[in-house]
């Protein structure tokens, strides 16, 4: 069972460290969210896996980590100056602002939702673009300014050169990045599902044109499984096709996967072909390519972004297919699936994360029965040591004493394992490793520990 509601999720983020509302301790600012100590694991765990799959795993693919400050040349030809807008609103009388396409859903800053507001009077909708802009060098009077760019691939694409020169790929192939990008959402909401700060996990895979249709059904079928690898179930996933009215100025056709948040059903991951508008755009001497997307004149580049076809020697401008999602709503689709209360006996219930193992934020908690007990802490201090030096991931001591408490914790915030060291311990030289999620019990031999963590984890 997911979580029932979202208040249900904030509350355990909050409480168990995953997650903070930024700049609380000042009353916070909308859209803006800190990950905890245990938010940051989870969230690192979930980029390893998505850098493990797109790069580590494949042959076909590079990795990437540009700058986040833009300069606005790349803006204005990837089209963000002229259309990385929501048609905004506002209302005269309590001057709040709305998205134009999203005022059934709005609330209304006096109480209730908008559309059962009877004293609003809403302006006609106008562009905003949401990109931030911030001053570049020591003079602040708009010369200079950077984008704090709004997604991470424009990069990739002014890359693209360099990347190609220094590994000698060829096409197909893939440039892989995760990293922060910035919207100036209108209306944040949702907990960490619109923000205005987050992560995108982004590949720009290149293709012949003419193979792009099957490049784009092989990346919505793969990344559907990873989701599902990740955890999600897959009947809360869904593939909607983006109606032709509705797709970006790039896209000949975008796949979006919707997954089931508490608060509705939305996009976790889009998945477009980009066609070979973006390399198009940026390259120079357009001329001298048959460009089909429509770009717009580019004398400010310095390089072509094409390859050239060995057979033919003729050279072309590669398609993109971009499979493109955000790590903020894959850590709360991942926090939603793992959500789960059980009752244990009459009385009691507990509340858990079955988080898959190699997401979890803590990998196993050593936990000696007694606490400041030298011995018992001693040996549980070499033990998380021992586990921890084999790279899995966090592993931690827990010396408060409280076995029942520890137990709860771990089940909150999704630890797999639990190793407590008693006082048989230093008997017999074993332990009792407690699963989260059968809260089965056993009694493990310690020379066999490793191994039994590792095999837990491979
Ligand atoms: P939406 O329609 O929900 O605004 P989008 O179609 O504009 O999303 P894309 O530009 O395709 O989103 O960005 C790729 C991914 O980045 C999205 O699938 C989503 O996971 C994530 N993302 C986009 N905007 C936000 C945001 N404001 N907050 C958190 N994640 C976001």
């Amino acid at each position: 069972m997911a979580a029932k509601t979202m208040e249900e999720l904030v509350s355990l983020c909050k409480r168990r460290g995953f997650l903070f509302q930024s700049n609380d301790i000042y009353g916070g600012i909308k859209g803006l969210y800190d990950y905890g100590p245990m938010g940051v694991e989870l969230k690192n765990n979930l980029k390893q896996a998505w850098w493990k799959s797109m790069v580590y795993e494949r042959d076909d693919t590079e990795g990437l980590d540009a700058s986040i400050l833009s300069a606005p040349v790349v803006l204005k030809h990837s089209g963000h100056e002229d259309t990385f807008s929501d048609p905004l609103v506002d209302c005269k009388i309590c001057k709040s602002r709305f998205r134009a396409d999203q005022l059934e859903n709005s609330d209304c800053p006096r109480g209730g939702l908008l559309s059962d507001c009877k004293v609003k009077d809403l302006t006609e909708p106008r562009p905003f673009n949401l990109m931030f802009k911030t001053a570049i060098g020591p003079v602040d009077d708009g010369s200079s300014f950077a984008y704090l760019r709004p997604e991470t691939c424009q990069q990739i694409f002014t890359n693209f050169k360099n990347i190609l020169d220094s590994t000698s790929r060829t096409v197909p192939f893939g440039i892989a990045q995760m990293g922060k990008a910035f919207r100036n959402e209108i209306t944040p909401r949702n907990f960490i599902f619109r923000v205005r700060e987050f992560e995108q996990m982004e590949l720009e895979f290149f293709v012949v044109p003419g193979t792009d249709d099957k490049w784009h059904e092989y990346w919505i079928d793969k990344r559907i499984n990873w989701w599902v690898d990740q955890g999600i179930k897959k009947e809360n996933l869904k593939t909607i096709e983006v109606e032709k009215s509705e797709l970006a100025h790039y896209s000949k056709r975008t796949v979006d996967i919707n997954y089931l948040f508490p608060h509705g059903e939305e996009e976790l991951e889009g998945i477009a072909n980009r066609t070979d508008f973006d390399l198009g755009s940026h390259t120079k001497n357009q001329n001298e390519f048959k460009i089909e997307s429509k770009v717009m004149k580019n004398s400010s580049s310095t390089t072509k972004l094409a390859v050239q076809n060995l057979e033919e020697k003729k050279w072309y401008i590669p398609y993109v297919i971009e499979p493109s999602a955000g790590v903020d709503r894959g850590v709360l689709a991942l926090l939603n699936e793992a959500y789960k209360e059980e009752n244990t006996d009459k009385d009691n219930k507990r509340i858990l994360l079955s988080l898959k193992p190699h997401l979890s934020p803590i990998k196993a908690a050593v936990i000696p029965l007694k606490k400041n007990n030298d011995e018992l802490v001693n040996l549980s201090k070499e033990i998380k040591s021992n586990l921890q030096k084999l790279g899995l991931g966090r592993v931690v001591l827990e010396n408060s004493g409280n076995i029942g408490k520890n137990y709860r914790r771990h089940d909150e915030i999704g630890t797999p394992i639990c190793i407590t060291v008693d006082f048989e311990t230093l008997e017999d030289k074993s332990v009792t490793v407690r699963d989260r999620d059968t809260m089965e019990q056993k009694r493990i031999n310690l020379d066999g520990l490793e191994n039994y963590y590792r095999d837990y984890f491979n």
